[in-house]
């Protein structure tokens, strides 16, 4: 008996070494997926492929000679590219391809184009026929950044604190800019509004493993309601869902999201909804919406509530000034900066 108790007792204590033994071994593991910041996801060093290319057949090609690329990272030196003549347009796509990048080239090769990236440098061709073209890095001077806050306009954010938000616990300054951490809520402003005009700066994560929905993900929502939808959905079609989107209202007019880890703006008119004296609703909310400088939704009408779920989407407009909200979506690591509202 004194025997097996003390072989059981030798048992639990192995058991406990082993347990702290490994619990020592993942320790640097967890504190390290603790310590993913801004570095992860936003690298000083820009991906060599990852972007909009921009250039010109050089022969034959007098109906459409623009021709543009836009290079979206997938994962480890894994590429998707999507050919169309025009950037910042409803563009039809000419193709789609996959590619893999080895020793500093990127390739793509379908049925019909083989495309190469060398040294800076796009070149390609239809695998039929001598038309080519080549192409460079296009990157859009977006000049309504650094916007300054107009007079009687409310600075959210500038830099500094988050005196003008409540929410705030776990958000990080970093760069000069308000980024989500994993576990936040939502940011809110303390003070409330109607119409308004708002302006805000946004960057979104490189997160070349994720798809959809799940990429940098975040929003910015008017009146506490109506949110034009933030996700990194640079290169997609540019749905009701993505970036620029009145959340599963109204798809923007084109797809102006940037490549992940740029900089891009909103500039949103917002009118609220007007009631009667009786409390009758008379007009729907409206939203006029720039992103990066480009007209994406043009007074447009809201006709129901930007909501995941359409028991939410039927719901009245608000009657009462709500507040702007900067979505969280946690562990997106979205960032913001020079956020400031002028109430109309
Ligand atoms: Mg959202």
């Amino acid at each position: 008996m004194k025997a097996l108790f003390s072989s059981r007792s030798r048992t639990a204590a192995l058991i406990i070494v082993g347990g702290l033994v490994i619990l020592a071994l993942l320790c640097p593991v967890l504190l390290a997926r603790e310590a993913r910041r801004a570095a992860d996801f936003y690298p000083a060093e820009k991906d060599p492929f990852m972007g909009n290319w921009t250039g010109r057949w050089t022969d034959d090609e007098d109906v459409d000679p623009d021709i543009s690329a836009q290079i979206i990272a997938t994962g480890r030196n894994q590429y998707t590219l999507r050919l169309a003549s025009r950037l910042f347009m409803r563009s039809p796509v000419l193709a789609t391809l996959e590619g893999r990048a080895k020793n500093g080239v990127l390739e793509f090769t379908d049925k019909n184009y083989r495309i190469k990236i060398e040294d800076g440098i796009l070149t390609g061709r239809r695998s039929s026929g001598s038309s080519s073209f080549s192409m460079k890095p296009y990157t859009l001077e977006v000049s309504a950044l650094g916007k300054p806050a107009p007079e009687g306009a409310e600075v959210l954010f500038d830099g500094i604190g988050f005196d003008a938000f409540t929410g705030a616990d776990g958000w990080e300054i970093v760069d000069d800019a308000m980024m989500v951490l994993p576990g936040t809520d939502d940011l809110e402003s303390r003070n409330h509004y109607l119409d308004a005009q708002l302006h805000v700066e946004f960057r979104l994560p490189f997160q070349p493993k994720e798809r959809g929905q799940s990429r940098g993900n975040s929003g910015v929502f008017l009146q506490g309601t109506y949110e034009v939808q933030i996700l990194d959905s640079f290169g997609l079609e540019g749905t009701y869902d993505e970036c620029g989107a009145l959340y599963k209202l109204s798809a923007p007019q084109i797809n102006a999201c940037l490549p992940p880890g740029e900089w891009q703006s909103y500039d949103i008119h917002f009118t609220a909804a007007r009631f009667a004296e009786d409390g009758t609703l008379t007009a729907n909310p409206r939203m006029t919406v720039y992103q990066n400088g480009f007209l994406i939704h043009n007074d447009q009408e809201l006709t129901w509530i930007t909501a995941w779920k359409e028991k939410e989407r039927l719901q009245p407009p608000p009657t009462e000034a709500g507040p702007v909200i900067l979505q969280s979506h946690r562990s997106h690591y979205v960032q913001f900066r020079n956020v400031w509202i002028k109430p109309l």
